[in-house]
């Protein structure tokens, strides 16, 4: 069956899945980015927030594309350690406190890695009349550390340093893939293996690519903003997670139909550049990658809300790839939707003319 990525490529994307990436914290995940990177495109650079960038020059008389992807993933913090050495845990973008418990965790602690396990009062011993059951608050979530006291855990860490879950990359079956930080290490792969393709192709490029991999998405956009505003590309495709809805328990007909496996998902609406979308729906026509479609209402909830407003606005689109229980440490996306995404990045930079305008 799915063919995609190519073995070499899904070591890549392996590495760049296990390299932790935390909001404000992105440096493992770049350097993995930017080393792939190093091999295809003309030119790397990073800002000083830790933004990288990627380039595909032509020259200086053409248009530029950017194709845009989130390198940061949702996490955890060292908030407090307490006197008995437990480590207090409080949220990075928009962790869930109800799935933290019982899990295994990481700190990224400047002296390497700590392990440990986010304790779960055993269901015999909960106090289900006084809120036992109820959700959490993360004041409430604390990470065992193995530690016997605050000074002997303050030798392992210190408040402020990130935490993520321990779960890596695997294989669901031939197409569907599971982990944490597929929001939105599935997107940086994507336009990596765009800028690939384009580069195998360079005799049928004619506009300059920047392909930007953002700090700071799940905090409100921050990267995507100050390197749109400083490369202010002449248009922008960017490419990020949207909810699967294909579960149970999700309605409909509030949050729209987007299956898994059925392709990369085009919005509509909002930020979104009707001719650009226009576009995006006649490059996937044409290389024959099914699409779905969704309808932005308020905001996209992605870096295209960051980036379309900079200065005097960049024509800018999002097509997304479908994923399922976001925000988890078991993510499921399907790498059939993944090549979609690809193609259809590509083959929407190849059509664009060198002069295009939107
Ligand atoms: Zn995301």
């Amino acid at each position: 069956m799915s063919r995609f990525p190519a073995t070499s490529d899904r070591t890549f994307l392996e590495s760049l899945i296990a390299a932790p990436s935390p909001v404000g914290y992105e440096a493992e995940g770049q350097k993995v980015w930017m080393g792939y990177l190093e091999g295809v495109a003309d030119r790397v650079e990073q800002d000083s927030y830790g933004s990288a960038v990627a380039r595909l020059d032509v020259n200086a008389d053409v248009m530029t594309v950017m194709l845009e992807a989130h390198a940061d993933e949702i996490g955890m913090v060292v908030q407090y350690i307490s006197e008995k050495g437990f480590v207090y845990l409080n949220k990075l973008g928009g962790s869930d406190s109800t799935i933290a418990r019982g899990k295994r965790a990481v700190v990224y602690s400047q002296k390497g890695k700590v392990f440990g396990v986010i304790g779960n009062t055993a269901i015999h011993l909960q106090d289900r009349k006084n809120g036992g059951a109820k959700q959490p608050e993360w004041k409430e979530i604390f990470l065992d550390i193995g530690a016997e006291s605050r000074e002997e855990a303050l030798e392992m860490v210190q408040v402020g340093d990130p935490v993520t879950y321990l779960d890596g990359l695997e294989y669901l079956n031939e197409e569907l893939v599971t982990g944490r930080a597929l929001d939105n290490r599935m997107g940086g792969f994507a336009i990596a293996m765009a800028m690939k393709a384009l580069r195998e192709r360079r005799k049928e490029l004619r506009v300059n690519v920047l392909a930007l991999n953002s700090v700071q998405e799940e905090v409100g956009g921050f990267g995507a903003r100050m390197m749109s505003y400083r490369h202010m590309p002449d248009a922008a495709i960017v490419t990020d997670v949207t909810h699967a809805t294909d579960t149970p328990g999700i309605d409909q007909r509030q949050h729209g139909m987007v299956e898994l496996g059925k392709g990369p998902s085009v919005q509509h609406g909002g930020a979104n550049h009707p001719a650009l979308v226009r576009h995006l729906e006649a490059a996937a026509k044409a290389a024959g990658v099914d699409v779905q479609h969704e309808a932005t209402s308020v905001r996209t909830g992605t870096d295209t809300d960051s980036i379309f407003y900079q200065r005097s606005g960049i024509p800018s689109a999002l097509v997304s790839l479908p994923l399922r229980y976001m925000h988890s440490p078991v993510e499921v996306a399907s790498l059939r939707d993944l090549e979609g995404l690809v193609q259809l990045m590509t083959e929407a930079v190849l059509a664009l003319e060198p002069d295009q305008e939107f």
